[in-house]
Order: C-alpha cells, then structure tokens, then sequence
C-alpha cells in the first residue's frame, strides 16, 4: 500500500499488490495473511510502541510466500496497521517503499473522470475477488485488458 492511495488502492476490500513480490499463488497469499493476522491478534496493539513490536518481529524481506508480514485482514477488508490513516506518523517508513504506485494506478490517475468511471465498472465487472483483485494490479493484467478493450 502506497501513501499516494488512489481509489484503486481501497476498491474490491482493499489492494494489496504494492505488499511483497514474486506472489506464488491466490492461496498461498491468504494463508500469509491469515497466518499475519493471528500474530497481529496475538500482540493486539493499540499503541505505538506495540505496532512497532509487532512491525519488528519480522525483517522487512522476511516475507511471507512472497508477502509482507504486516499485511492483515479484518472481516472482508486487507489493510496494513501501519498506514498513516491509521497513525499520528507512517509506522512503514524504512520498512518497504511507501512511495511506489503500480503502473495501472500510475495510468488511472492521469484518466479524465469518465475514463476512471469506465475502468471501475470494467474492474466490477470481473467480479474479482480481493486477492485476485490486487495479483491482477500489480501485474497490470487488468489495464492490459481494458486498453485491448477499448480498441
Ligand atoms: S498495487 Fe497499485 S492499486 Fe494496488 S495498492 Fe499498490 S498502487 Fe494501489
Ligand atoms: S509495511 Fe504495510 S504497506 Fe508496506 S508492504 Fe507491508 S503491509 Fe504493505
């Protein structure tokens, strides 16, 4: 997750494509987060400091079947307890790359409104579900489609 979030990054229960590399499978991704979210559940921070014990357990190329180990889930929605929305500062900093954006957001944001509005409903469209949502992000699968769409 990046801090330029565009509306990419929080459609279909959160996009987690920024969050590790060289994904192995829809599955293998679940079972990391799961796993995650039971240390985060474990810990249960509600401070600083226990964000940052939870944060630290782990080196940032420690992955997780190629995923970071911070990412969590909670009821249908994928989030990283270290985002500044969730923070006085960015808990991330020195821990992954909190400016990139994958090349379909980098594209999305330059997009006239009706382009955008076209590319949400193509995105609804696929019914997708969060995992394959954000694999389909971060190998711009999705935008590569669109634009074959369109012409
Ligand atoms: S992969 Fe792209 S859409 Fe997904 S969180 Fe990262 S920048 Fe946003
Ligand atoms: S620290 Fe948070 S934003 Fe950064 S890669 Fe890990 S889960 Fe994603």
């Amino acid at each position: 997750m990046t801090d330029k979030l565009t509306m990419l990054c929080q459609i279909n229960g959160g996009c987690m494509g920024c969050c590790g590399h060289d994904f192995i499978s829809p599955d293998k991704i679940r079972e990391a987060i799961r796993l995650n979210t039971l240390e985060f559940n474990e810990i249960k921070p509600k401070v600083t400091a226990q964000f940052i014990k939870f944060r630290d357990r782990a080196y940032p190329s420690d992955l997780r079947h190629g995923v970071c180990r911070n990412l969590i889930q909670h009821e249908d929605q994928i989030f990283c307890p270290l985002h500044p929305t969730l923070h006085k500062k960015d808990l991330r900093e020195g821990h992954c790359d909190i400016h990139h954006l994958c090349k379909t957001a980098r594209e999305f944001i330059t997009w006239d409104d009706e382009k955008k509005k076209r590319f949400l409903d193509f995105v609804a469209s696929k019914k997708l579900d969060n995992i394959e949502f954000s694999m389909k992000m971060d190998n711009s699968s999705l935008l590569e489609e669109f634009d074959l769409q369109k012409s």
